[in-house]
């Protein structure tokens, strides 16, 4: 009996992928009770496809060019515009609720978009609905046995091939699996800061899992930080959609005034990182940060955005009368495990797709809900990769590899890194803060070992202070501006060893 394919990660990317490889025999690893622990799920805005009758892959693929500050990867790019509208419209016969009139979808337009381009579910609900779809699906698929809430802890092989994972169920117990492939589908790294709007297992393990065999990490630096999450000491901070500025909403600071209007010709729906850096400014400088919604939304807020809604009850605000208090927060991993936009890594056998890989399709700046449809775009391709039989043959014997046993960090250094984290590789990063959390990384793997907490935070601070320019997600206040050149971070696990001088190692963008 063939093996069969593991997918490790049960977000939009992973699920799509076992949906898609069938007949083939799957086994998901949850990692959470299947449903929870999912970015996707928590998606409010839609799906990024050139639906519309004036869209064309074309614009889809320049603006997400345009939004990646100079190091979107083309033909990542273009895959993903010709690609995603099949894909949506697939989710949609299989029962997801996007909104339509007749055969028409009604699409939202999101900042960067040259296009109404946003396929949407009614009200703020978009990951919900789709994650809903989806797990039903899952759940009637004879040929996906699902491990529900088993984690990956290690992978099988070495930079010869990628022959399966050590899985670890709820209780405990360890299981190895042998798999003809596997696909991490382990989605972003945003809880290894203490503000952020993502799942808080979200710890960019798969970087250090494929890192542990041999595959390269590329751009790991590049993290998005959305400036509208609730600002109410809830972890994580629910987010307040960009839709809601879209509609009118405007950020102002303590006093009333309307602060964006003086930093962008675009005040509010300027690119997502100028609007981050001057709601962490306007924060920094105790002038406040308010998003306020009272006149263009208003009484509408419960029907309109029901989710930011009962986010903003849950902390005793009402945002229909008084304005929210905002902070940018990590939401987004543009880095992660080096893979093609068919998921290979450069470890034959293993794949990476969704939010864990880094394609180089979002550059140094994803355009928004791209994310969605690379999930389902980058699923597909994988998928037919691996049921065309044209993947390179690999050898059949399992060598164990990386660390068998999965290292947690006990709660009290993980919070310590997690504030640590934002405060020094956040929304603004220099040198001296970058250096001080390196120490503090290498004091803690000298505490507790090589977590993989710890290594994933060191694959993003390596990449910051090796970056001594301003791009996309990556400022530095110590190098502001962007360097003539763009390039790529590739790091591997032994580029981490030095604290003083880490290795460089650029390469430009391929066409
Ligand atoms: C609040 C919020 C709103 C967003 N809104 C939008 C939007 O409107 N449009 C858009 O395009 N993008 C949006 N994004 C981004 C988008 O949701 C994510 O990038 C995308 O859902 C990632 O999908 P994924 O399948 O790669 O990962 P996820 O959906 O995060 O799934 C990861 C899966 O991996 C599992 N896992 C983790 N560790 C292990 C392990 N060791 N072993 C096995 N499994 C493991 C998790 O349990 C989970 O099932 C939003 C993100 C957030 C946080």
């Amino acid at each position: 009996m063939p093996r069969p394919v593991l997918i490790c990660g049960a977000g939009i990317a992973g699920l799509w992928a076992a949906l898609k490889l069938a007949p083939s025999r799957v086994v998901l690893l949850t990692g959470a009770p299947l449903g929870e622990g999912a970015a996707s799920g928590w998606a409010q805005g839609g799906v990024a496809a050139a639906l519309a009758a004036d869209d064309t892959p074309d614009l889809h693929t320049a603006d997400t060019i345009s939004a990646g500050a100079g190091l979107v990867n083309t033909e990542a790019a273009r895959a993903l515009a010709e690609g995603a509208a099949a894909e949506v419209a697939e989710l949609a016969a299989l029962g997801a609720p996007f909104e339509r009139e007749g055969m028409t979808w009604s699409l939202s337009r999101e900042a960067a978009h040259s296009r109404h381009r946003v396929a949407r579910v009614k009200g703020d609900g978009a990951g919900a609905a789709i994650m809903a779809t989806l797990i039903a699906a899952v759940r009637q698929a004879d040929h996906i046995e699902i491990r529900n809430g088993w984690k990956a802890v290690s992978l099988l092989g070495d930079t010869r091939a990628c022959t399966g994972a050590v899985a670890q169920s709820p209780d405990g117990r360890t299981e190895t699996i042998e798999a003809d492939a596997t696909i991490l589908a382990m989605g972003g790294a945003g809880g290894l800061f203490a503000l952020t709007t993502t799942p808080s297992g979200a710890q960019g393990q798969a970087m250090v899992m494929a890192a542990r065999l041999g595959a390269t990490v590329q751009d790991p630096e590049f993290v998005q930080f959305h400036p509208t999450a609730l600002n109410a000491g809830l972890d994580p901070a629910p987010l307040c959609t960009e839709a809601l500025r879209g509609e009118g909403a405007t950020l102002i600071d303590r006093s009333g005034h309307r602060f964006m209007k003086a930093v962008h010709a675009d005040a509010e729906l300027a690119p997502r990182d100028v609007v981050a850096r001057a709601v962490h400014r306007q924060n920094a400088t105790g002038k406040g940060a308010f998003l306020d919604c009272r006149t263009a939304i208003g009484d509408a807020f419960p029907e309109e955005f029901p989710a930011v809604f009962a986010a903003c009850q849950k902390a005793g605000i009402d945002p229909r009368i008084e304005p929210i208090p905002v902070a940018p927060t990590a939401h987004y991993h543009m880095g992660g495990v080096k893979a093609d936009i068919d998921g290979r890594t450069d470890v034959p056998g293993l794949y990476a797709i969704g939010e864990c890989a880094s394609t180089g399709l979002h550059g140094a700046n994803r355009l928004a809900s791209n994310s969605l449809a690379e999930g389902l775009v980058s699923a597909a391709q994988v998928a037919m990769a691996l049921t065309s039989g044209t993947e390179p043959a690999k050898p059949r014997e399992t060598v164990p590899g990386g660390s068998a046993t999965w290292t947690p960090l006990p709660p009290h250094a993980l919070a310590r890194l997690r504030q640590a984290m934002s405060q020094h590789c956040g929304v603004e990063r220099s040198e001296t803060g970058l250096a001080a959390l390196k120490a503090l990384i290498t004091d803690l793997r000298a505490e507790h070992g090589d977590a993989d907490a710890l290594l994933a935070a060191d694959f993003i601070v390596t990449g910051a202070l090796n970056r001594c320019e301003s791009r996309g997600g990556h400022f530095r206040t110590d190098c502001p501006q962007a360097a003539a050149e763009a390039a790529h971070t590739q790091l591997t696990l032994a580029d981490l060893a030095s604290t003083q001088s880490p290795q460089r190692r650029y390469q430009t963008p391929a066409e």
